[in-house]
């Protein structure tokens, strides 16, 4: 097997607990070595470090999947997969929806894996793990005897690393159960892996607050949100999103669910459809506010924060007397902290004060590792206006 050899210092990220190598840390690769094959890891000094796929195209080279000296095989991939689904089944989280496998949250960077059902939805997102998909569906086909697999690459991931994405679109419609509520889901047709399986638990939280109330779910895709609170007793709700076939799968989901009647959907950019409703005069009793990543580089957060202060000042303005905001950021960027930072200065533009009853993250399912903070993404807060 190929050795990649680190710079001194090179090794400070991995004995720091974070698997990233990049290439600038490498100073030699020895042994015959082909992309995307297992390389043995050592520091400057020979010691050894671990294994982990080896791609010379992208700057993040190598990725460690193993500190042991160990074989990264099949053997490997299924034991890595039971553990991930031994600590979702000990944490309660095995259900009819949710993600088995958080890259390297779950020590399987470049995998990740949501169930729907019986289908197991894989996505590659590295080289090596990609060549490594044989014995992945290996293992899935010992794990869930009964149930499919479905590849469902990430066309970005494999644009960067070099590799045929290899995409398999189901056929029909699944319909899986998520709490007291069911969701059409087709892998390969929509957005994420068929579901925002990362707002699960969030979907269910804000729906405490919806009983009787006007809901407003902004940027509501499959109308998740709005599902649950209709569930929940909502008296009505009202659903926005840019893309009309989010709303065509959000009147599906509401039907499904049997509120239909008490739901309207608004096509349009929410920038403006939440200022028309606050000129309008309308308001809210629960406000859900979950738009897509306003940045994903780290030079544009600045301007990404001014988009979630207008849309929040938005939010406040149209809650009602106690009225509870749900607001979200999936911008890797934005930290929990400056979340919060512009939600305090949205608060204050909009002049109301706001109890924070809860703050919130990505579900469970989707786990991070304190040592790789790039595995926190979603951060939220639920507020209570005063
Ligand atoms: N809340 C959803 C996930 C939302 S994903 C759930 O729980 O499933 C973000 C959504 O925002 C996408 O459906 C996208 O179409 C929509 N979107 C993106 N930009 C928008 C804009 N400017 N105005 C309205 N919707 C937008």
């Amino acid at each position: 097997m190929a050795r990649l050899i680190l710079k001194p210092g090179g090794d400070r990220r991995l004995r720091a607990g974070h698997p990233w190598i990049y290439r600038a840390e490498v100073a030699d690769l020895k042994g015959p070595w082909s992309a995307g094959a297992a390389v043995e890891v050592v520091d400057a000094r020979g010691q050894y470090l671990g294994r982990g796929f080896y791609n010379p195209r992208p700057a993040l080279c190598c990725r460690l999947l193993t500190r042991r000296d160990e074989p990264v095989d099949a053997g490997f991939f299924l034991q890595r997969l039971e553990a991930a689904w031994e600590y979702r089944r000990a944490a309660g989280l095995v259900s009819d929806a949710y993600r088995l496998a958080w890259s390297e949250a779950d020590a399987l960077p470049g995998l990740v894996v949501d169930r729907y059902g019986p289908v197991s939805v894989v996505q590659c997102l590295t080289l090596g793990v990609s060549r490594a998909a044989g014995w992945i569906v290996e293992a899935l086909g010992r794990l869930f005897p009964d149930g499919r697999v479905c590849r469902l690459d990430d066309l970005t991931a494999a644009r960067i690393e070099g590799f045929d994405p290899v995409r398999e679109e189901e056929a029909g419609e699944l319909v899986v159960t998520e709490g007291p509520c069911r969701f059409a889901v087709r892998p390969g047709a929509g957005h994420k892996t068929g579901l925002y399986l990362d707002q699960s638990e969030n979907r269910a939280l804000a729906a405490r607050h919806a009983a009787g109330r006007q809901v407003l779910d902004a940027f509501c895709y499959g109308g998740g949100f709005a599902c649950h609170a209709l569930k929940a007793g909502a008296a009505q709700a009202l659903l926005l999103d840019s893309s009309a076939e989010a709303l065509a799968l959000a009147r599906r989901n509401l039907e499904l669910n049997g509120v239909s009647a008490q739901a309207e959907l608004r096509e349009g950019n929410a920038f403006d459809l939440l200022r028309q409703l606050e000129a309008g005069g309308e308001r809210f009793g629960l406000v859900i506010l979950d738009p897509p990543p306003f940045t994903r580089r780290k030079d544009s957060v600045e301007a990404a924060g001014r988009g979630y202060k207008e849309i929040n000042i938005r939010g406040f303005k149209l809650l009602e007397r106690g009225g509870v905001l749900a607001t979200f950021s999936c911008s890797h960027h934005v930290t929990q902290a400056l979340f919060e930072e512009i939600c305090r200065a949205a608060a204050g533009d909009a002049g109301v004060t706001a109890r924070v009853l809860a703050t919130l993250t990505q579900s469970r399912d989707h786990p991070v590792l304190l040592t790789v903070p790039e595995t926190r993404y979603l951060t939220g807060l639920l507020l209570q206006a005063g």
